[in-house]
């Protein structure tokens, strides 16, 4: 640390309590990693406790937020700028500056209207879209777990200030530059300060002074990983000044817009762009050469129809469309974290999902106990109460020879779930609920119905030392100091992994027990306790578990908890089946528990389960088809999910998984859409996922893999809708000249249907809301293109009929005896109408668009009409654009005939659809 602001704390002259003047030099930073840590609390006036609120806020003041400043975004006038650099607008901008040449003056008018219009409506709709993106980005701000008046707060990273005393655990990321005062097995990765993949051990006695980065290792710095243990640290530097903010990287920047089908829609029109230019060169020199047109004539019609066909909004009206895609998710509590995800959601056809807490409500009560028994009873104790309140009581169960009291009887346990234990119970307008785990909330309610008071019982053992739970070894243990020195390590965790720590248990009756528990649906937990003759400066696992662990632990009981499955969540399975999704359960719960919860959920009605073991001994080839078979997975660890997740892929599937641990991150990365839980998640499965729930409810996944398929729905239904239109009007004029008859429309009146229609009709179909029936679907197939027979089938039918009714509509004007400009006019009104109806047909692709709720139309359908009404009006009957167009106004019988073209078209187009529904020619999900 060299250049660096004043120390945090040290200059500023306002401080509450004035210490000796710190060692170092004021003007320059200590070196906070090779002072002990000691030192360093005394320096930044930091306490044990933590800093008060209050010392907080005049902190805060001081410094200012804990935050990095905004990556600077692109200027607008760049954004804007950018908006012309586009092969088509070049080319039409040349025709401009032709026709302006050759005295042209409307035509040229015209065109640089059309381009200004594009280019503004690209601008704006890019800027909104960029907007969305960026508040939803701000929903999930990072949180740290901080000691704020010696009590465990969680606050927002931002408002984090020197002097905070932060707590640190596996998959946190350091909110921070912290001086570590505590450090468990903590290690962390810092690959983003300084490239090194591999983890950095970390411990709280002082680093040499000269130490590099990577070396200081009783540091943790803004911006890193823990990647295993739990610690805490004062936070020495924040925002700009620490290592991260000096080196200048933005740990979070904004995602680009950018998607798969986005690229894929980009590279389409890029090439259709040549492809039209191309042609058109060719037909200009027919035109010319063989049907003896004026070249300045040919030049204008080919600008004009290389305009009209090219689909040069469809990009930004698809950004929008996934833009609100996000936004709707938003709403439905899923945080699109990248946005690819919008269209992969929508073709998931799997969903693994953990069980607590998504599939489960994780409010967990303790319903009964099995105690060690003497003689003949079972030792099983009943417990009677809901939530975490202290009402309730234990008791013996009915029929029971057991004498005596029950909570006496189950002290022991109570004692060891009470202190094993980091959850707190508390109760406002007289509601009691848990901070922390709720499993370990449930434990402390039990204790309070035995009479235990659990402030007490937990200020008369001191907490030496701890191992905190982890999903791989599946138990929790602290060692604690207690009344008169004893000191006891109090274990709890899975009943098979604190049983096999155990002395001589008798298994038979302990599986028994388990057995019967958790066929229940019950979650069922060991507790056991070791002595130690003197007490060990570390608890480590190998002291539990390994061969030198005599004298062994003493088995203390098992614990049923009920944890209600979510009724969310049974209607979100039972739709999943309907929408052709399966639905895994993959736990690191017992495999009868996870049947029964299985069972209750609908997920099968005797769903097989497989074990994490067993997934371990199986090949991937032979994992392919057990994962494909079975619906249920207990007793998994991550690495089991990381290679079910392949498994299914390699199937072919689509595969979105739940995860909440530092251990979930690869298979969050995986898997096609990662899910991180919002709540109980770790920043590390946040990073690592696409896709965040802010309340870690199944029912929401469901939610949102709705959304994703009504934005793709609604993406084709743009395509459907843009490229027969487009195609239609053009097509006609292609053939009158090869013809070599008159042209339906001139060239400036299809650059002012182009002009009018795309910024209008197209951009309505974002809206769209969610056609009923989508989850009555099965998924679409993951490799399926855009273009699907029926979308072709579609496109070039009605381009077709379009021509069609424009040929049609232009002799019957001349039999009317109208004169060309007349037919015209008769013409382009036709083809917007067609238009407009065709987008009512186009609104339902899988359904009929005759019924009341297809009639009625969304707010941004009749905006878009009544726009484009007006400006028809205003195209028939204004003088000024009568004099631009060369239009006249169209009489009433003229008019009904207009109207009466639209309603054959849908009339036929409503009539195909049903008629095709009937053949069934094309795939479900393709219509
Ligand atoms: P799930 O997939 O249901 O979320 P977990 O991986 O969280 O399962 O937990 C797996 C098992 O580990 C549980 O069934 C329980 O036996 C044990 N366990 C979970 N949390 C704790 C804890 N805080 N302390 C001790 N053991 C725990
Ligand atoms: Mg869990």
């Amino acid at each position: 640390m060299i250049d660096a602001a004043p120390p945090p704390g040290s200059s500023a002259p306002s401080r509450s309590a004035p210490r000796t003047p710190p060692a170092q030099h004021p003007a320059r930073p200590p070196d906070w990693h090779a002072l002990p840590h000691e030192a360093v609390a005394d320096h930044l006036d930091a306490s044990p406790q933590g800093l008060s609120p209050a010392e907080a806020q005049a902190r805060l003041q001081r410094h200012g937020a804990n935050a990095l400043p905004e990556p600077p975004g692109r200027h607008p006038l760049l954004r804007f700028l950018s908006q012309f650099n586009n092969a088509l607008i070049y080319f039409l901008l040349a025709g401009a500056l032709a026709a302006l040449l050759l005295g042209h003056h409307v035509d040229a008018g015209v065109i640089v209207a059309v381009v200004l219009v594009n280019a503004i409506v690209g601008f704006v709709q890019e800027g909104k879209a960029e907007q969305a993106l960026k508040a939803i980005g701000n929903m999930i701000s990072p949180q740290a777990s901080a000691l704020r008046g010696n009590r465990r707060v969680s606050v927002a990273a931002r408002d984090l200030v020197p002097g905070d005393l932060v707590i640190l655990e596996a998959g946190d990321r350091v909110p921070a530059d912290t001086r570590l005062v505590r450090a468990r097995g903590m290690r962390i990765d810092e690959s983003i300060l300084t490239g090194e993949s591999l983890a950095a051990s970390k411990r709280e006695d002082p680093a040499p002074r000269d130490a590099a980065l990577g070396d200081r290792y009783s540091m943790a710095f803004s911006g890193t990983t823990v990647a295993a243990g739990q610690g805490a640290g004062i936070v020495v530097s924040t925002g700009r000044h620490t290592e991260i903010g000096r080196i200048g990287t933005l740990i979070a920047g904004v995602e680009p817009l950018a998607t798969p089908l986005l690229r894929q829609i980009d590279a389409f029109a890029h090439r259709f762009t040549w492809a039209v230019l191309i042609a058109g060169a060719g037909l200009f020199l027919f035109a010319v050469a063989v049907r003896g047109y004026g070249w300045t004539e040919a030049l204008m019609a080919v600008v004009a129809l290389a305009v009209g066909v090219v689909p040069e909004g469809l990009p930004a009206v698809i950004t929008i469309t996934l833009a609100i895609g996000v936004r709707r998710m938003a709403a439905r509590h899923a945080i699109i974290r990248r946005l690819p995800a919008v269209e992969t959601l929508g073709a998931t056809s799997i969903i693994c999902s953990d069980k607590t807490g998504t599939l489960t409500r994780n409010e967990m009560t303790v319903r009964r106990l099995f105690l060690p028994a003497s003689g003949p009873d079972t030792g099983e104790v009943e417990v009677s109460g809901a939530g975490y309140g202290p009402e309730g009581r234990l008791s013996w169960p009915a029929g029971s020879e057991a004498e005596g009291d029950p909570a006496a009887a189950a002290e022991a346990l109570l004692r060891c779930g009470l202190l094993c234990n980091d959850a707190h119970l508390s109760a406002s307008a007289g509601h009691w609920h848990a901070e922390g785990d709720p499993m370990e909330g449930a434990l402390v309610a039990l204790a309070m119905k035995a009479g235990i008071k659990p402030e007490v019982e937990r200020a008369r053992w001191v907490r030496r030392d701890e191992i905190p739970f982890d999903a791989a070894h599946r138990f929790m243990a602290v060692l604690a100091q207690g009344p008169h020195g004893t000191c006891i390590a109090f274990i709890k965790g899975a009943p098979e992994a604190v049983l096999a720590m155990c002395d001589a248990p008798d298994m038979a009756r302990w599986d028994a027990a388990i057995e019967s528990a958790a066929r229940q649906g019950e979650r069922v937990l060991g507790f056991a306790m070791m002595r130690f003759e003197t007490a060990p400066a570390r608890l480590t696992a190998e002291a539990l578990t390994g061969p030198g662990a005599s004298p062994g632990a003493i088995f203390l009981g098992l614990a049923g908890f009920i944890d209600p499955p979510r009724p969310e969540a049974v209607a979100a399975i039972a739709e999943c089946r309907t929408a052709g999704i399966g639905v895994k359960m993959i736990t690191g719960d017992h495999g009868a528990t996870a049947k029964a919860i299985a069972r209750q959920l609908g997920i099968a009605p005797n769903p097989a389960v497989i074990t994490g073991a067993q997934v371990d001994d199986a090949s991937d080839a032979a994992l392919i088809a057990m994962a494909r078979e079975t619906a249920v997975f207990a007793r998994t660890s991550p690495e089991n999910k990381l290679r079910i997740v392949r498994a299914l892929q390699s199937s072919g599937a689509v595969v979105a998984m739940t995860g909440d641990g530092v251990n979930d991150a690869p298979a969050l990365r995986q898997a096609d859409v990662g899910i991180a839980m919002g709540r109980k998640g770790t920043e590390a499965a946040k990073q690592a996922a696409e896709v965040v729930l802010v309340d870690d409810n199944f029912a929401t996944i469901v939610a949102a893999v709705q959304e994703g398929r009504t934005v793709y729905d609604n993406i084709r239904k743009m395509i459907a809708w843009t490229l027969p239109t487009n195609g239609g009007e053009v097509l006609a004029v292609i053939i009158a000249i090869l013809v070599g008859v008159a042209l339906p429309v001139s060239p400036a009146q299809i650059l002012w249907m182009n002009l009018l229609l795309s910024a209008t009709l197209g951009l309505a179909l974002a809206f769209e809301p969610t056609e009923p029936g989508v989850m009555r679907r099965p998924p679409r197939a993951a490799d399926a293109g855009l273009m699907t027979p029926f979308m072709l089938w579609r496109v070039v039918l009605v381009s077709l009929l379009f021509m069609a009714v424009t040929f049609a509509m232009q002799a019957l004007a001349f039999a009317r005896g109208h004169d060309e400009a007349m037919a015209r006019t008769i013409v382009v009104n036709t083809i917007v109408v067609m238009e407009i109806f065709y987008l009512f047909n186009v609104r339902f692709l899988h359904m009929t668009s005759v019924t009341w709720r297809g009639a009625l139309g969304t707010p941004a359908v009749l905006m878009a009409i009544a726009a484009v009404t007006l400006g028809q009006v205003a195209f028939t009957y204004l003088p000024v654009l009568q004099w631009i167009f060369d239009t006249r106004p169209v009489g009433l019988v003229d008019g009904l005939i207009i109207l009466g073209a639209g309603v054959a078209l849908m009339g036929v187009l409503e009539g195909e659809k049903a008629l095709l529904r009937r053949l069934r020619l094309f795939a479900a999900q393709d219509m």
